[in-house]
């Protein structure tokens, strides 16, 4: 337990503090001992029932941390509170964390703004030459706070130049503006969030391929136009570190049918048809950046859970019908299942998705150990994983991603290059690389101290973890998959982050979409914000909390 003393006046940072705390003691609790209820007591009640004990030999108190001004926007306090308390830590612990003060989901975005911004202030505006003016990022803070709503020296830890890193020559690279824009971005994410230089390569880098994804003329075109997610909140089983909205089939499938009908209805009401004009009129308040109405149709399309192809093939198969029957996909790009899990997968669900025109799918083994899988409550073989791939790719699917976990109970780095051996041999289009995170609703998490004193979990082997991921980088870099989102968590092994990878042109652009905030997302079903719009300065606005369970969805939505 790492008890923190806040002061009235950093109590606006309160989440900012804990998140900066927790990258420092991963898999700990933060307890904040607040000096208006008396220093004496600690207040325990982390929103459950409260009870003041005497505030007797903690584990670790962090206090005296910050001296410096108050007076100022909230914005520069907050980088200012951030900064202060990082030093303060990092003289407490003897660490210094690879994302240096920034806990934020989306991290890329603080790179993406930047480089569109410079792009803006560097326009061509003398019949075509670019007239690249000098920009100084450190007279323009970006807003981390912004992103965070709901993602080495010369030479890097993984052994890389920076050249090699950003892909340049070695006899242009001084000269090259390109290089010369990373240099000013990294010293500037560095001066402002004491990010390593390794991390801060890595946004650009992620942010520079995103951006080049965007301008790909199918996509170019996203701000006219929205995603629709449709969630599916039934799983097989638990898996031990899920917070998702999910409901074990077996137990909850009696209301398979119903909820399939509230879909429908959701569906109706909302947006009769989803079609240009009509879905502009549904959907978007007065003030959203859609000008104009015509053009206005889904780009991609996900269906996430839960596991989709949990439902049995009947039920699949109406699932999809509604779908086409309400999604106009004329200008859809992608269609998206995550199944997930293999077990679910079978050839007739592989056909159904195929004749409905589902273009990317998922399959997760998170890790090819089957000791690790049983531990971790997914009731699937390693061999499902394979046969449910090859026969994926027998039957046509030319994106298949496929997820890992990294940091799960028990593993070591041999049981990681395991499980990266079996996705080399099946080489996905894509693969996404996850840490280990401890979510408050995960069993994991009310497990935990069970869990930390009988398997080696996440967090206690930093550099153990570290290579995890190096590794995983390494792989990606094999199968020639590319990086290009990225987002973070809190209390996430190793303080690290989830990377996405892709071949080209076989990127999941919705979640470019969801995490870089760029256009407006649908949500239909359990476990969504129902829509997200984004106003023209990027303000999001979410006209309404989602639905936290199956009932709850039916009955709100089918009444
Ligand atoms: S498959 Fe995903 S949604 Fe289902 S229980 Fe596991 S983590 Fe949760």
């Amino acid at each position: 337990m790492i008890y923190v003393y806040i002061t009235k006046e950093l109590r606006p940072f309160e989440t900012d503090i804990r998140d900066l705390c927790l990258a420092f003691f991963t898999l700990q609790k933060i307890t904040y001992i607040f000096d208006d209820v008396g220093a004496d007591t600690i207040c325990q009640c982390e929103g459950r029932a409260c009870e003041l004990r005497p505030y007797s030999s903690p584990d670790i108190v962090v206090k005296d941390y910050y001296n410096g001004t108050l007076d100022a926007d909230r914005l520069t306090v907050k980088s200012e509170v951030k900064r202060q308390l990082y030093n303060y830590l990092s003289k407490l612990t003897g660490k210094k964390l690879l994302w240096g003060t920034l806990t934020g989901i989306r991290p890329v975005n603080i790179v993406t703004s930047m480089l569109e911004e410079r792009a803006r202030e560097t326009r061509p505006c003398d019949g075509g030459s670019a007239s690249v003016r000098p920009y100084e990022y450190s007279v323009r803070p970006c807003d981390e706070e912004r992103h965070n709503r709901q993602p080495v020296a010369a030479s890097c830890t993984s052994g890389k130049s920076v050249r090699d890193v950003m892909g340049l020559s070695p006899l242009t690279e001084i000269d090259n503006p390109i290089y010369k824009e990373n240099e000013k971005i990294k010293e500037y994410l560095k001066k402002e969030y004491y990010i390593s230089d390794e991390k801060g390569f890595e946004l650009i880098k992620i942010a520079r391929n995103e951006i080049k994804i965007l301008e790909r003329p199918e996509v170019r075109d996203y701000k006219n136009s929205y995603s629709v997610y449709v969630g599916v909140p039934f799983c097989k089983s638990t898996c031990l570190y899920c917070s998702f909205t999910s409901f074990n089939i077996e137990k909850f499938g009696k209301y398979v049918d119903r909820y399939l009908e509230t879909i429908e209805r959701d569906f109706n009401s909302r947006v009769g048809k989803i079609v240009g004009k009509r879905a502009l009129q549904a959907f978007a308040p007065t003030n959203t950046a859609f000008t104009s109405t015509d053009k206005l149709q889904p780009l991609t399309l996900y269906i996430g859970g839960g596991t989709p192809t949990s439902l049995d093939e009947n039920a699949f198969e109406r699932l999809l019908t509604i779908i086409d029957k309400y999604v106009d996909r004329s200008k859809c790009i992608e269609y998206t299942v995550e199944a997930g899990r293999p077990d679910t997968i079978t050839k007739e669900k592989l056909l159904i998705m195929k004749r409905h025109g589902v273009s990317r799918i998922s399959i997760n083994p998170q890790s090819f150990n089957q000791k690790t899988l049983d531990l971790i409550g997914r009731k699937h073989t390693v061999e499902d994983v394979i046969e449910k791939f090859k026969l994926a790719r027998e039957l046509g699917f030319d994106n298949i991603n496929m997820d890992i976990i990294l940091g799960l109970p028990n593993e070591h780095l041999f049981d990681v290059l395991k499980t990266l051996n079996g996705v080399r041999k099946l080489k996905p289009d894509s693969f996404t690389v996850h840490s280990l995170a401890l979510k408050r609703a995960a069993r994991l998490n009310f497990e935990l101290a069970e869990w930390t004193k009988n398997y080696y979990l996440a967090g206690v082997g930093k550099r153990e973890i570290d290579s995890m991921f190096k590794w995983s980088e390494r792989l990606a870099e094999h199968l020639k998959l590319k990086p290009y989102y990225l987002y973070r968590q809190k209390n996430i092994a190793g303080n690290l982050e989830n990377v996405g990878y892709a071949k080209e042109g076989k990127e999941c652009i919705y979640n470019i979409m969801m995490m870089s905030e760029r256009h407006s997302v649908y949500g239909f079903g359990t476990a969504t914000t129902k829509e997200v719009f984004y106003e023209n300065g990027g303000k999001r606005i979410e006209s309404e909390e989602g639905y936290k369970s199956v009932i709850d969805y039916c009955e709100r939505v089918g009444s």
